[in-house]
């Protein structure tokens, strides 16, 4: 499906962005990951990656709250990819803490990883896109772009932001052969919900089995987790021909949570 084409996605050494990037390699894309990590550990996951695809795979480490990084990234993915035809912009951060306890720099942080490298992603890569008259943009927004959870302030306000973002991308790229999309999942099995459990347990004073079935399942009527794999193959159906009326859209896949 992607042979000659390129992916770049943020935040792909681990959950989310990690099964885009594999889902776009089975098909044949050149890859670029990113995000941080264990050196060996991502030069492993890039190998794999390069031998899935037999295409050029590249590992960069541009840190997505670093403007002129995520310039370069595009730049470099472009110069020894000769395209940057698929972005996903899904590098993201959490931070759970009430409003009035909310560190002002992990605000900030927040505010920049999970939104503005979107714009700064859209910024550099739109141009390459419309020179070759087709492009998918796909931002990994999240049900928290739909609605709210107390003490997730910085990562609601980014997420509504990165929705917004969406919508007004799409309709300025909409004759240009690039659809721009959010994929909002509910709660999937990564790292990153793992690590908040704690944070969580404190904050509420709950256990772990409590914060799992009682916060994080409590809102997703299926009781499953969604999968990094689900999210990436949606992903993969917004690349296909098919999908070239998608744009603009919020896409909720949430085992049915903001339908609650
Ligand atoms: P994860 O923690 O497994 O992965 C996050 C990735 O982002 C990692 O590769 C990490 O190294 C990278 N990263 C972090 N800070 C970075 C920075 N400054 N620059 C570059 N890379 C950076 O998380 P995940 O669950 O796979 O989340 C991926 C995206 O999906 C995020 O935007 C998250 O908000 C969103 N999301 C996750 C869930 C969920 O339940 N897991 C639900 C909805 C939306």
């Amino acid at each position: 499906l992607l042979k000659g084409k390129t992916a770049l996605v943020t935040g792909s050494t681990s959950g989310i962005g990690l099964a885009f990037a594999r889902a776009f390699a089975a098909e044949g894309a050149a890859v670029v990951i990113n995000g941080f990590g264990d050196a060996g550990a991502i030069e492993h996951i890039r190998a794999e990656l390069a031998d899935t695809s037999g295409a050029i795979t590249l590992y960069d480490p541009a840190d997505m709250s670093k403007p002129d990084e995520i310039a370069a990234l595009v730049d470099r993915t472009v110069a020894e990819t000769g395209g940057c035809d698929i972005v996903v912009a899904n590098a993201g951060v959490q931070h759970v803490s009430p409003i009035v306890d909310f560190p002002t720099d992990k605000w900030d942080a927040i505010i920049a990883i999970n939104l503005s490298s979107a714009f700064h992603l859209m910024h550099a890569a739109i141009p390459v896109m419309k020179a070759k008259g087709w492009g998918r943009i796909i931002t990994t927004a999240s049900a928290h772009s739909l609605i709210a959870s107390p003490n997730k302030s910085a990562y609601v306000a980014a997420k509504h932001g990165v929705a917004g973002l969406t919508k007004a991308a799409a309709l300025e790229v909409a004759r240009d052969g690039i659809t721009v999309n959010c994929i909002s999942p509910g709660y999937v099995w990564t790292p990153l919900v793992e690590n908040q459990i704690p944070d969580t347990m404190k904050a509420r004073g709950l256990t772990r089995e409590q914060v799992m079935n009682d916060v994080l399942l409590a809102a997703q009527p299926t009781k499953e987790f969604v999968t990094p794999e689900q999210v990436a193959a949606f992903g993969l159906f917004l690349c296909r021909d098919e999908a070239a009326s998608i744009t603009g859209a919020n896409l909720s896949m949430d085992g049915g949570w903001t339908a609650a």
